[in-house]
């Protein structure tokens, strides 16, 4: 099955899954195997939890150096997003100015195209935030 189509036949709930502890219910995104707080007590323990992708902006920053995946977007604008049902992620904020971000703002995750890779023109998908 190509990536492309692999990705073209999953809803979106699906893609933000991540998984909450058994043992002391923290969230993960993305799902870790084991909690970093109980340890060998969270093996086995670790349940799929669908984050609703709703969250907020803790920090934000603009890059103007883009590496080799984000070169034909420079500048962005990279956050650390504190999601409403817990964990903290690093995203790309797309889809507006940075003078429209500021600390505290709400945003929400999407699922965008990241880019075409090589020959065999898989399509990549991954998570953004837009600002709610
Ligand atoms: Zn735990």
């Amino acid at each position: 099955m190509s990536g492309a189509r692999y990705w073209r036949h999953q809803d979106q709930r699906y893609n933000m899954a991540g998984n909450e502890c058994g043992v002391c219910g923290s969230r993960f995104f993305p799902g870790k195997t084991m909690c970093p707080n109980c340890h060998r007590r969270s093996v086995g323990k670790m349940k799929k939890f669908y984050f609703n992708g709703n969250g907020k902006i803790i920090t934000y920053t603009i890059i103007h150096e883009g590496s080799l995946q984000y070169r034909n977007q420079v500048p962005y604008l990279l956050a650390i997003i504190e999601l409403e049902e817990g964990d903290k992620v690093l995203g790309q904020i797309v889809d507006c100015e940075a003078s429209d971000l500021a600390m505290g703002k709400k945003v929400e995750m999407v699922f965008r195209k990241l880019g075409e890779q090589g020959k065999s023109g898989t399509i990549q998908y991954g998570y953004k935030f837009i600002l709610k």
